[in-house]
């Protein structure tokens, strides 16, 4: 996929780059954690895989780090709208989420994942392995549904929004205009009814991170600013527009 996108990219009418510039400006667009801001390449918002054509509407200008490090997720609401719910070891995040799905949504969850790699076996689910095993199956469902253009309903559900492989994960799902939600009973409530080490010192990080609802609701909000001057989204709200590409 990759190379396909870049053979194409070098093909793209240096005129419809001249004016996607001059209509849209030349700093980066996407913001992913390590951005370097300037406009290196010509990036498709609607992935050429996808179809996406190179129109003036179509492209922006990307920094080569975050070009690269996209990897053909699109915003969403297009194809997949992305929710996610974080929170704390102990908070009720599935629960939360069920009151929200659609009857046709698609769930990603590590417990649920753990839960049947292990065939319901508590004990067997809390092991080493099929926690890695279940890590391992969100990261990858992550990535499939981040990028693709079956317009699915999708709740993302973790502890911590960060990964090896994406260790700022929470700034990259505001980059993508995830609707983001933060599900925190509390401290104290948590600290006393985490029942194992290892919940314990995820809630340890999970606090020193400070992430609460309206730390994420202000930077959803900022990024949504700079989305609108992108010309890709239109409203007042970030999730009901008719997005022009
Ligand atoms: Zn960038």
């Amino acid at each position: 996929m990759r190379r396909t996108h870049k053979r194409r990219r070098q093909v793209i009418d240096p005129r419809i780059r001249a004016r996607v510039i001059k209509k849209w400006g030349n700093k980066c667009w996407l913001r992913l954690p390590g951005c370097t801001g300037a406009g290196e390449e010509d990036d498709h918002i609607v992935p050429w895989s996808h179809r996406g054509v190179d129109s003036v509407a179509n492209i922006r200008r990307a920094c080569k780090h975050c070009n690269s490090a996209r990897q053909d997720r699109v915003l969403s609401g297009y194809g997949a709208t992305i929710h996610c719910v974080i929170g704390p070891p102990t908070a009720d995040l599935i629960g939360y989420a069920t009151d929200y799905m659609r009857y046709d949504s698609v769930m990603v969850a590590h417990s649920e994942f753990a839960r049947v790699l292990s065939c319901d076996d508590d004990e067997l689910a809390g092991t080493k392995a099929v926690r890695l095993a279940a890590a391992l199956a969100w990261d990858a469902a992550y990535r499939q549904l981040a990028r693709t253009q079956t317009p699915l309903d999708v709740w993302l559900i973790r502890t911590l929004p960060r990964s090896r492989s994406h260790p700022d994960m929470l700034a990259e799902w505001i980059a993508f205009d995830y609707d983001i939600h933060v599900v925190d009973p509390g401290a104290e409530q948590v600290f006393d009814t985490v029942d194992n080490a290892a919940d314990e010192q995820i809630a340890r990080q999970w606090y020193a991170m400070g992430v609460t609802q309206a730390s994420v609701r202000a930077r959803l909000a900022q990024r949504h600013a700079q989305l609108v001057q992108l010309g890709l989204r239109n409203g007042t709200t970030a999730h009901d527009d008719s997005l022009e590409w």
